[in-house]
């Protein structure tokens, strides 16, 4: 098991001299819709982070309006750029351990600290010489991908989606569910695709009096159900996991290692879905996984989905061992025109393999950073 504290350590100091932040916009290939609404553009915070020669890329994505999380892309410009800012420029502490305890101090915004906090581990490994995956002591292996498909108008159109992605070869499929859009997607889905890997994502739409819904999905062979109920209601989460086979898996309802053990104590999920971004950076999503591992709950890679920078780091999280179901990073193309990043981001065979390299193993591409910035700020200290 990963001793991230001590390792933060060892890494040594973390200044910050160099701010840029990049916010950029990159047009959906087709709109993307859960349980709460639909957008179709990405809109995203890059920061850069340097010392000296060394630098690291992050990565702020927060959907706009109120998708997923209060954050938003606004909302997270202004923390960074009127708030984390100033008071990290031309700071130094002694390991990212210190960091990540100023940054519980300065902001509740998980999503705006990620993109600092990240780039600060990708400064830490670029500064060694290594990728990240190896400063993280983390095998080298291939990424399983699986394929997330958004809500659709009509069951017709949500088949003719997944027969569009799921050619291009991944090894399982997630459908989103709402109230209402549940039984019979699922139903649709078995009877055209048959004994697929699959699972269902609820993004916190039902509640105590929806059980029912689970108890009959409880017969389609699901890997998991994903955040059947409102984050906080882990008791019903509990209630619920009493009266399935199926394992819950939290996602939403699991921001720190604390919300982890509290979960797990109750018997509220049998597996846990990590967003980098929803819990504030590598730090805090390796010690919920040791939390996870300690207790034998399941782990795997969640996304917002970010662009290259945030999905890079979701994939070298993915390398932890203790990660065994397909992450739900994709390749570049699925969901934007273009990414940021060289070389894109691909799946072959349902198979991601990070390029070698320092850092994160991918570069940020300067032209496409031109492109699509709508903002750019730059600080130095
Ligand atoms: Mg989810």
């Amino acid at each position: 098991m990963i001793d991230i504290e001590r390792l933060a350590i060892e890494c040594g100091p973390v200044r910050l001299k160099t701010i840029s932040i990049v916010r950029v916009h990159i047009p959906l290939v087709e709109p993307f819709r859960i349980s709460s609404g639909a957008v179709d553009v990405k809109d995203a915070l890059l920061v850069r982070v340097s010392e000296g020669d060394a630098f690291g890329w992050g990565e702020a994505s927060a959907m706009p309006g109120s998708f997923y999380s209060a954050e938003t892309p606004e909302s997270c410009q202004q923390e960074l750029i009127d708030h984390l800012v100033p008071h990290l420029l031309g700071k130094e502490f002694d390991s990212i351990v210190g960091l990540n305890a100023c940054l519980d101090q300065l902001s509740s915004n998980r999503f705006a600290r990620t993109a600092i906090e990240t780039a600060c581990w990708e400064l830490l490994a670029r500064r060694q010489g290594v990728s990240l995956r190896e400063l993280f002591r983390f095998p080298n292996r291939p990424i399983a991908s699986g394929l997330a498909v958004g809500l659709y108008a009509t069951e017709a159109e949500l088949i003719s989606a997944i027969h569009r992605y799921w050619a291009d070869g991944y090894q399982r499929l997630k459908i989103k569910i709402k109230r209402g859009q549940d039984i019979s997607l699922v139903q649709a889905v078995r009877h055209e695709f048959g004994d697929i890997p699959l699972f269902v994502d609820a993004n916190a739409d039902y509640s105590r009096d929806d059980f029912k819904v689970f108890q009959a999905l409880d017969d389609y062979g699901l890997t998991m159900f994903e955040q059947p109920l409102a984050r906080e209601d882990l008791d019903g989460a509990a209630l619920l996991q009493k009266q399935v086979r199926t394992p819950i898996c939290l996602d939403e309802g699991i921001e720190t290692a604390d919300d982890a053990r509290r979960a797990i104590a109750l018997g509220s999920c049998r597996i846990v879905n990590i967003k980098l971004q929803r819990v504030g950076g590598f730090l805090e999503a390796l010690r919920i996984s040791r939390v996870c591992e300690d207790k034998g709950i399941g782990l795997w890679v969640g996304t917002m989905p970010e662009l290259g920078v945030g999905s890079a780091a979701a994939l070298v999280l993915a390398c932890h061992p203790g990660f065994t179901f397909p992450t739900d990073v994709e390749p570049s193309r699925r969901w934007y025109v273009d990414d940021v990043i060289a070389p894109e981001i691909t799946v072959s065979g349902g198979w991601i393999s990070l390029p070698k390299g320092p850092g994160l193993g991918y570069e940020v591409d300067s032209k496409k950073l031109a492109r699509y910035g709508v903002r750019r700020w730059e600080f130095t200290a």
